[in-house]
């Protein structure tokens, strides 16, 4: 296992809207390589998700930490976003020394492949929602500074 390279804001691939993954390429030892390192790479940075987009890989792949420990969502779908919001301090391991409040539902329901291209389907609520809101993010070419600034228009 390797630890790789975190790409900082400023990087284009952060603002790409990352590709969905072959489901026939999960068990490929390339991608079953990257889920391992990018798992010992969100250790190593002390974060709780990292996206593929974050290590350069523009493909719709993460990591994120849960009760029962990492799990890799492929391709994940969000659905019964509830509309009751949170407003707590996130940072970004590629905005690093930055944190600031955004507004992330409550509740979402995630469907997706685990890293054996198993379908498999969960409720998330409270930190582990706004965990996997973060790095759903990622794959659409969103940070979370441009949620914060997204918010502070409408606020105006
Ligand atoms: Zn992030």
């Amino acid at each position: 296992m390797s630890i790789l390279k975190i790409v900082k804001n400023g990087d284009p691939v952060l603002k790409m809207i990352a590709q969905e993954l072959d489901p026939a390429m999960i068990k490929t030892a390339k991608i079953q390589q990257l889920i391992f390192d990018m798992v010992e790479t969100m250790y190593a940075a002390k974060g709780v998700g990292i996206a593929a987009p974050q290590i350069g890989e523009s493909l719709r792949l993460f990591i994120a930490e849960s009760s029962s420990g990492p799990i890799a969502l492929i391709n994940p779908i969000f659905s019964n976003i509830s509309l009751k919001k949170s407003n707590d301090d996130e940072g970004c391991l590629s905005v690093p020394g930055h944190f600031d409040r955004v507004k992330r539902s409550k509740h979402v329901d995630v469907e997706a492949l685990n890293m054996h291209g198993d379908k498999i389907k969960f409720s998330a609520d409270n930190f582990f929602a706004i965990v996997l809101q973060h790095e759903m993010d990622h794959l659409n070419g969103l940070l979370f500074i441009d949620r914060v600034e997204e918010q502070k228009i409408w606020k105006k």
